[in-house]
C-alpha cells in the first residue's frame, strides 16, 4: 500500500508537532531544518557553563500543554519536571515601587489597594470577564480552523462579535475596571508577549492575564528548551525523520499541486504533500512563485520585534526575581514609537529572566544567567535602521533601569555579551521583517482572516506556525500543528 509522504520545512514547535501527528497516522514524514538542530524560535545556546532561552520563558496554559501532549499519546508530566513561578513576575514601575502578581488572593488585595484603594473588586471582575473570554475564545476561535468563511460567519459565533469584546481596544476597556493608568498597564502588559500593542489589541486578550492568574506561568527545570527536546523525542519515536543543516530553496509546484522541495545543495526531493512551518509570509516570498498573495502580506501588520541581551556574570544579583518586569510610566508613547516609528521607546520598559532563580543548573554556581529583553519596532521594510546605534540605547535603558532595585554595577560582572537584535531573528529564523510574533494579531489578522492552513491554489501545500492559525506562542503552535495534522489526514 502506497504510504502518504510528507516533507514538513521547519522544526519549529508546529513543524515537529504536526509532524508527530502525521507519521502517528501512518505517514512517512521528513523534518527539513536550515538550522543544526530543532525548535526554531524556543532555541538555547549555553555557554561557559551559563544556559540561556533564547526565545520563550514563560511556560503558559500547563492544559493546553497537558491536552496536546495526550493527543500525542503521552503524559505532559512523564516529560518535563514542571514548577509553577509564584509570584509569576515582579513588577518595578519608575519610581522603583513594586508589584508581585500572585496566585494569593490576599496578597494580590492588598498589594492593588495600595496602589488604588477599591481596585480589587475591579481586579475581580476583570479576571472574571478575561475568564469568560478564555473560555469562548479557546472552544470557539483557537481550537479549530476555520476551512471556509460560512465556519466562521455563522449564527453561532454572532453572539462572539458582544462577548468576546472585538471591537474594543484593550486598553481603553480597561476603564471599566481600572482608573490607575499603572493597573491599567498591568493587566494589558501580556499582549505586549504576542507582539501586540495594548492601544490597538482588540479587549478580548484580557483571556492572557487570566490565564496567568488562574493556570499560573510555570518553568520546566532544565529551562524552555526542555520544551523541544520531549516533542523532538516523541516525533522520532513515532517515526518521524528529521535533517539539519537543510535549507529549502524553493517548493516546486506543478499541475496544481506542490511537487517537492528543493534544497539549496539543488538536490530536488519529491513529495505527496509539504508541509510549511517556516514563517508564512517568508514562504509566499522566497519559496514560492510570485503571486498576488505575497504582496498582499507585505502589506499586512506584523508583530513587533525586541533587542534581548544575553549575559553570563560572575555574581548573584538577588533582587532579580526569576522574572522581573520595569513597567514605563508612558507607556501609551512607548508603543507609539515601537509601532508607528519602528523604533526603540526613550524610556522603554524592559523584562529581565534570571532562571537559575528557578533551576540552579542554569549558571554556574554564585553566577548569574542573565536575559534582557526590549520590545523595538519591526524592520523597515525599505528603509534601513541603524541597529548598532538602538542596541547601545537598548543597553544604556537596561542599566538605568537595573538600578531601580540596586542592581547598579552589572556592566562590571560582564562575563561575556551575546545579543540578538531584529537582523538576528531574521537571519536565524527567516522571520520576515525579523517580527519575533510573525504576522500581528490584530482584529483582521485573526480567526478566518488569518492566513489559512492549507494553500489556497496548491491544496497538497500546509502551514503550520505563529503567522498562520491561530496563531503566535508555545502552546498555540501545538494547538496549530495538530489542527493542520487532522487536516491533511482527512485530505490526503
Ligand atoms: C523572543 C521571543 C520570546 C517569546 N516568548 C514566548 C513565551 O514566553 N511564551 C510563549 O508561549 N511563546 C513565546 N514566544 C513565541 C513562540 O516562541 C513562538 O510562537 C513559537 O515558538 C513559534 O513556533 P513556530 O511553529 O511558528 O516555528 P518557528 O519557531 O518559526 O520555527 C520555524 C522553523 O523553520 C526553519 N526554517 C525557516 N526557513 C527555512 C528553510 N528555508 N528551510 C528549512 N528550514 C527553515 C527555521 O529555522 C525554524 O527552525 C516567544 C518568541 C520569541 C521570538
Amino acid at each position: 500500500m502506497h504510504q502518504t509522504s510528507v516533507l514538513v520545512i521547519g522544526a519549529g514547535l508546529g513543524g515537529i508537532a504536526a509532524a508527530a501527528h502525521l507519521a502517528r497516522r501512518g505517514m512517512r514524514v521528513t523534518v527539513l531544518e536550515k538550522n543544526p538542530h530543532p525548535g526554531g524560535r524556543c532555541d538555547r545556546f549555553v555557554r561557559e557553563g551559563h544556559t540561556f532561552d533564547t526565545g520563550p520563558t514563560l511556560f503558559i496554559m500547563p492544559h493546553v500543554f497537558e491536552d496536546e501532549f495526550a493527543a500525542l499519546g503521552c503524559a505532559l508530566h512523564d516529560r518535563l519536571d514542571l514548577q509553577r513561578v509564584d509570584p509569576s513576575y515582579r513588577l518595578v514601575f519608575d519610581d522603583g515601587s513594586r508589584l508581585e502578581l500572585t496566585s494569593d488572593p490576599g496578597s494580590m488585595r492588598d498589594q492593588l489597594e495600595a496602589i488604588q484603594p477599591g481596585s480589587f473588586t475591579g481586579y475581580q471582575r476583570y479576571i472574571e470577564e478575561g475568564h469568560l473570554h478564555y473560555d469562548l475564545a479557546m472552544e470557539r476561535l483557537v481550537n479549530r480552523d476555520f476551512r471556509s468563511a460560512g465556519q466562521f460567519f455563522n449564527l453561532r459565533n454572532l453572539p462572539l462579535a458582544f462577548s468576546l469584546k472585538p471591537f474594543a481596544h484593550h486598553y481603553s476597556h480597561m476603564a471599566a475596571f481600572f482608573e490607575s493608568p499603572r493597573l491599567k498597564a498591568v493587566f494589558t502588559l501580556q499582549d505586549m508577549y504576542m507582539g501586540l500593542n495594548p492601544f490597538e489589541a482588540p479587549a478580548t486578550f484580557s483571556m492572557m492575564p487570566y490565564t496567568e492568574m488562574a493556570h499560573g506561568v510555570w518553568y520546566p527545570k532544565g529551562g524552555m528548551y526542555r520544551v523541544v527536546e520531549a516533542l523532538t523525542e516523541i516525533a522520532r519515536q513515532a517515526g518521524v525523520e528529521f535533517a539539519w543543516d537543510t535549507s529549502v530553496r524553493r517548493i516546486r509546484v506543478a499541475g496544481g499541486r506542490a511537487a517537492g522541495v528543493e534544497l539549496e545543495d539543488g538536490q530536488f526531493l519529491a513529495a505527496d504533500a509539504v508541509l510549511a512551518n517556516a514563517d508564512l509570509p517568508y514562504v509566499y516570498q522566497n519559496l514560492l512563485p510570485p503571486e498576488h498573495e505575497a504582496d498582499a502580506l507585505a502589506h499586512k501588520r506584523y508583530s513587533c520585534s525586541v533587542i534581548s541581551f544575553f549575559w553570563g556574570v560572575d555574581k548573584i544579583y538577588p533582587q532579580l526575581g526569576p522574572h522581573t518586569l520595569f513597567l514605563a510610566d508612558d507607556i501609551r508613547e512607548n508603543f507609539a514609537e515601537i509601532d508607528r516609528q519602528l523604533s526603540i521607546p526613550a524610556n522603554p520598559s524592559l523584562y529581565v529572566h534570571a532562571p537559575a532563580r528557578l533551576d540552579a543548573a542554569m549558571a554556574p554556581a554564585g553566577e548569574e544567567t542573565l536575559t534582557a529583553i526590549i520590545p523595538v519596532g519591526h524592520m523597515h521594510a525599505c528603509e534601513e535602521q541603524d541597529w548598532k546605534e538602538l542596541m547601545q540605547q537598548a543597553r544604556q535603558a537596561i542599566f538605568r533601569r537595573l538600578a531601580l532595585v540596586g542592581v547598579s554595577d552589572l556592566a562590571e560582572h560582564i562575563k561575556f555579551e551575546t545579543c540578538f537584535t531584529p537582523l538576528s531573528w531574521r537571519r536565524r529564523y527567516n522571520l520576515v521583517n525579523g517580527a519575533t510574533h510573525g504576522l500581528s494579531h490584530n482584529l483582521l489578522q485573526l480567526g478566518y482572516f488569518r492566513p489559512h492552513n492549507r494553500h489556497a491554489r496548491w491544496h497538497n501545500l500546509y502551514f503550520v506556525g505563529a503567522s498562520t492559525h491561530p496563531g503566535t506562542g508555545m502552546p498555540t503552535a501545538l494547538v496549530s500543528g495538530r489542527l493542520t495534522a487532522q487536516r491533511m489526514s482527512e485530505e490526503l
